[in-house]
């Protein structure tokens, strides 16, 4: 059946068409004719008195790490994929209902789902469930780097190499594609999170400080750098004193960022290099040529892109809006389903037989 029947330009008159990023940090969703319309954290937080759902995305967010002892927020997708069923449905179900008051549709809405590379069958139906249940009526899996890769306008489909790594909360996926396809990709659990976590052992080591995740979180985002700038910044970072237990201020450098952050780092440059190894010479030269481009919230990190150039000797460039380019690669998708078609997963049960 093809996309342009009338099937097609009924369905499109009486339903949403939405394409999602399903991140680990971050939830972005894209509904055709409107563009990006949901940006937010993916957290839940839950009352474990009452099961309930108290609050969903910003909100939620802001409860991490300050909930009651009743409330607990959590990030379903913590892995990049779906480890909390309940509450990704749960999640999707509200943003998928805020589309919906946005653009009421008679029918219910067809979905592209970005996931991320390397998820077993297992997880890509977990997150077909979830979303079936939160309400989709239709709904396509596809690979996130892919995704990305058409989001920032890399000639995906065409015999030519390119790669792309998107750096996100949870995890990081780097990819290489040639004709519509992934040619070489991997999938490492380092990113922005782990990032976090190695500034929280840093400063409990060197300070005997503890601070929390979102402390930490904001001093990556407002001093981190992986290269050294022009002049040292620092930032003044509360936290509980391990010795006293009392809340003491220290100052924290981008430097000690850097060392905090280094070994993980060194980890995800040699996954790139691993990925480069075993890619095929034709694509390989391709990759030479057009270099890599960088995407994600990871990517925006300060000096990212010189490093990687001086550690692959080969152009790096960070996408522009890095941190939509999955989701607005769904929404060209759902644009051009018919030119799609062969990239998204699981096209067997994507594509009921109907008729
Ligand atoms: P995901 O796709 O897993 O949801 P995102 O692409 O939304 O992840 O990126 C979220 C990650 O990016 C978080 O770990 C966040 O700390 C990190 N991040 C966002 N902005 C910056 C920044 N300016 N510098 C460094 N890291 C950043
Ligand atoms: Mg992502």
């Amino acid at each position: 059946m093809s996309f342009r029947s009338y099937r097609e330009r009924l369905y499109r008159l009486l339903s949403n068409d939405i394409g999602i990023d399903l991140g680990t940090a971050n939830t972005l969703l894209t509904v055709r004719g409107f563009g990006v319309v949901i940006n937010e954290p993916s957290v839940v937080a839950l009352n474990e008195k009452t099961g309930q759902v108290v609050a969903i995305g910003s909100e939620a967010k802001q409860m991490l790490g300050r909930t009651p002892a009743h409330i607990t927020a959590v990030r379903p997708l913590i892995d990049g994929v779906v480890s909390n069923f309940e509450v990704t449905e749960e999640m999707l179900s509200y943003f998928l209902n805020r589309v919906q008051k946005l653009s009421p549709k008679l029918i219910r809405p067809r979905l592209v789902v970005g996931v991320p590379s390397g998820i077993t069958n297992v997880e890509t139906r977990a997150v077909r469930d979830a979303a079936i249940n939160a309400g989709a009526r239709e709904v396509y899996i596809m690979e996130e780097p892919m995704a990305a890769a058409i989001g920032v306008g890399l000639p995906v489909r065409d015999p030519i190499g390119t790669m792309i790594i998107d750096i996100g909360g949870g995890t990081t996926d780097i990819a290489v594609i040639s004709l519509g396809g992934i040619v070489r990709s991997k999938n490492l659990h380092i990113a922005g999170d782990r990032f976090n976590e190695d500034i929280i052992a840093y400063i409990r080591n060197e300070f005997k400080i503890l601070i929390g995740d979102r402390t930490a979180e904001n001093i990556k985002i407002v001093i981190g750098s992986v290269v050294p700038g022009e002049a040292p910044v620092e930032a003044e970072v509360r936290g509980r004193d391990l010795v006293t237990g009392l809340p003491r201020e220290v100052i924290i450098t981008d430097s000690d960022i850097r060392e905090a952050i280094s070994s993980s780092l060194a980890t995800l440059i040699e996954s790139v290099k691993e990925v480069l190894e075993s890619t095929p010479p034709e694509v390989l030269s391709d990759v030479m040529a057009r270099g890599i481009v960088l995407v994600g919230g990871g990517a925006v990190i300060s000096g990212l892109a010189d490093l990687l150039n001086e550690e692959l000797s080969l152009p790096i460039h960070v996408a522009h809006d890095p941190m939509t380019a999955v989701v607005r690669g769904t929404g060209i998708v759902l644009e051009d389903m018919d030119t799609y078609q062969e990239m998204l997963l699981a096209q067997e049960e994507a594509f009921p037989p109907t008729e």
